[in-house]
């Protein structure tokens, strides 16, 4: 190979500096370009508890990947070796869970315990295991486990430790790339872009995997905050979302206009400038179907301005916090598919609105649950019709048939449902769910 001189080495590469704030086009001056990059990674840090081998290996591409500004190539290697770092991370979290022992479920037999101190023994044994047809018992599970990647996924889901539907997709794509780099088959370049996703990916991942989620994460985001929020909406159609302080000020319409609006008071998340989890769906409110995008809880009304504000008052409700993730729905087919409805709230239907086909449906948001019913009645969309997970989308199937088949597939993950009952309210213009009884 070529020698190359020091100076040359301590150069920018100009590929590196076409990457900017803007995407691709203007050149980052090399300084700006060297901090620039280091900031896209510089807040993904790993929680306490994360196994020595699994954080010094982060660190390592962390530290690593500020080097991209001078060798566009290290992108593509941190790409790399982060989706190794996702298996060794599997790994170095399953010998904390095991606790040095493993155990086998062989058919008719009973349950086998081996004594492990690596993960090489693990893989040992599962593979021999593995060979006689027994399952790893993982809590009341057991599961095919044979030691690899495939088998780890399945392992960390079904211990609970990954949570999340759309994540598990992610998840999908981190095993096959992963697959690729341990196996590669023609030539990758990733871009600086590219490698900090997969970094802020794997930090995620890693933190899930120790049992700490990410506040404003992509893929195993914390719960939200929800705070009371006020709805109202007049005849010709205008709607507005209001924080529950805001009644105490003036009244923003014109009084006589005033009287017109109707307002309820409802658990939401608040409206942030530029945040991701803002609801665009908000002004879809029905207290009968999930129809916006996030959970939103009906607490009072409807009623006039001054009524709300006497009930808030009087009743001053909490704020709280919601995790959107892996939440179960019902979607009702009768003439035509109806929008998903919360378990609760089917349960407290009366007799002759039970009527048709019922799906449960595991999935974070209720449009992806819908899809996924809809795409499943064209047989040549892939889509999955019996239990398990969907291979087409980031939906679960729970069960589906007639009205008490689906609340029992739906109790079966959830528990005992509670039946709710609520005034039937909605706002009156819909762009996304026009299709409502
Ligand atoms: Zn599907």
């Amino acid at each position: 190979m070529e020698i190359r001189p020091l100076e040359e080495l301590r150069a920018a590469d100009d590929l590196s500096l076409a990457f900017n704030p803007w995407g691709l086009g203007g050149r980052m001056r090399p300084e700006n370009a060297a901090e620039f990059q280091q900031r896209q990674i510089a807040d993904c840090d790993l929680a306490e508890g994360v196994a020595a081998g699994t954080r010094d290996s982060f660190e390592r591409l962390r530290t690593v990947f500020a080097y991209g500004v001078l060798c566009y190539d290290v992108y593509t290697m941190v790409g790399d070796q982060a989706l190794l770092i996702y298996e060794q991370a599997l790994r170095d979290r399953f010998m904390e869970w095991c606790a040095g022992t493993i155990t086998f479920r062989l058919p008719q037999a009973p349950d086998v315990s081996y004594t492990v101190t690596s993960y090489d023994d693990v893989k040992k044994r599962s593979d021999r295991m593995t060979r006689q047809r027994a399952k790893l018992v993982v809590a009341t599970h057991a599961i095919e486990f044979n030691g690899m990647l495939h088998g780890l996924r399945l392992w960390a889901r079904t211990a609970g430790l990954l949570r999340g539907r759309r994540s598990r997709a992610v998840e999908d794509a981190l095993a096959k790339l992963r697959n690729y780099v341990a196996h590669p088959s023609g030539h990758h370049v990733d871009t600086p872009v590219g490698a900090a996703r997969t970094v802020r990916d794997l930090a995620e991942l890693i933190n899930q995997l120790w049992g700490q989620a990410t506040s404003d994460g992509r893929l195993y985001p914390a719960p939200l905050h929800r705070e009371i929020a006020v709805l109202s909406w007049n005849g010709s159609g205008r709607a507005r979302m209001e924080p529950a302080d805001a009644l105490t000020a003036p009244d923003p319409t014109e009084d006589q206009e005033s009287d017109e609006y109707q307002h309820v008071v409802v658990r939401a998340i608040p409206f942030i400038p530029g945040s991701r989890w803002n609801d665009a769906h908000w002004a879809e409110f029905d207290t009968r179907y999930e129809t916006t995008r996030f959970p939103m809880e009906y607490l009072w009304g409807p009623g006039t301005r001054e009524e709300a504000r006497a009930w808030l008052e009087q009743e001053r409700p909490e704020v709280d916090s919601v995790d959107f993730t892996d939440r179960v729905f019902l979607v009702q087919d009768h003439e035509r598919l109806l929008p998903p409805m919360r378990p609760a709230v089917a349960a407290g239907l009366p007799d002759d609105e039970r009527v048709g086909i019922w799906h449960a449906v595991r999935a974070d948001f209720p449009d992806d649950a819908f899809a996924h019913v809809r795409g499943s009645r064209d047989s040549g969309a892939g889509h999955a019709r019996r239990p398990g997970d969907c291979p087409a989308c980031s939906a679960e199937v729970l069960g589906s048939g007639s009205y008490n088949e689906a609340l029992r597939a739906a109790a079966a993950v959830l528990g005992p449902i509670e039946a709710v009952q609520l005034p039937s309210i909605r706002l009156p213009l819909s762009i996304f769910w026009p299709d409502r009884p």
